[in-house]
């Protein structure tokens, strides 16, 4: 509904997986998986109550749907954020800080070390871009930078604080599509 849901889309497509966009209850009757974009975290929140798609997700998830939340995204699966008690799905037990690099930095890329993806780094792309402060126990932390943890995955459920779809490198979207795999 907002943010960067075409690049994902696009992204998948690639992998050789169908993509589609959810905007109501319904959409999500076919789905095996779900991606939430980066973009503006309040107003996709908002937009996800509005729409009444907060709860189905809810269910689908508890119910083992992998979930993938990317930058905003990974706020809006956040349990517990800093500063903020915006609405959200409060998926994962995760501390989130929003916009945490600043505004003199508030847009990067760096090459990260993502044991998980292999040897070769991954360059991950930071907009304004959130940091993960806590992960407890039962969230497997899969990267960090600097002080900050960037990619987590506690079971069915996956958030990254960058955007892996707006670069050619494939390997984090192959990683969720295994995830959405060995659920079938
Ligand atoms: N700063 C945004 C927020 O707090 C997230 C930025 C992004 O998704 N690129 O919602």
């Amino acid at each position: 509904m907002q943010g960067a849901f075409r690049e994902h889309a696009a992204a998948l497509r690639k992998c050789g997986c169908d993509a589609v966009e959810i905007r109501k209850p319904a959409d999500l009757e076919a789905i095996d998986a779900l991606i939430i974009p980066g973009g503006e975290s309040t107003t996709i929140g908002k937009l996800l109550n509005d729409y009444g798609l907060t709860e189905p997700i809810l269910a689908k998830a508890r119910d083992g749907l992998p979930v993938f939340g990317t930058c905003a995204g990974a706020i809006l699966v956040a349990k517990e954020l800093v500063d903020s008690d915006q609405p959200r799905l409060g998926l994962m037990d995760i501390k989130v800080r929003r916009n945490a690099y600043g505004r003199q930095v508030d847009s990067f890329e760096v090459e990260v070390e993502i044991p998980v993806l292999g040897k070769e780094p991954f360059p991950a792309v930071f907009i304004r871009a959130p940091r993960i402060e806590d992960a407890r126990p039962g969230v497997e932390v899969l990267a960090r930078y600097r002080e900050g943890i960037i990619l987590v995955r506690q079971g069915n459920l996956l958030a990254a604080t960058f955007h892996p779809e707006l670069t050619e490198d494939l390997r984090l979207h192959r990683y969720f599509l295994r995830m959405v795999a060995e659920r079938q």
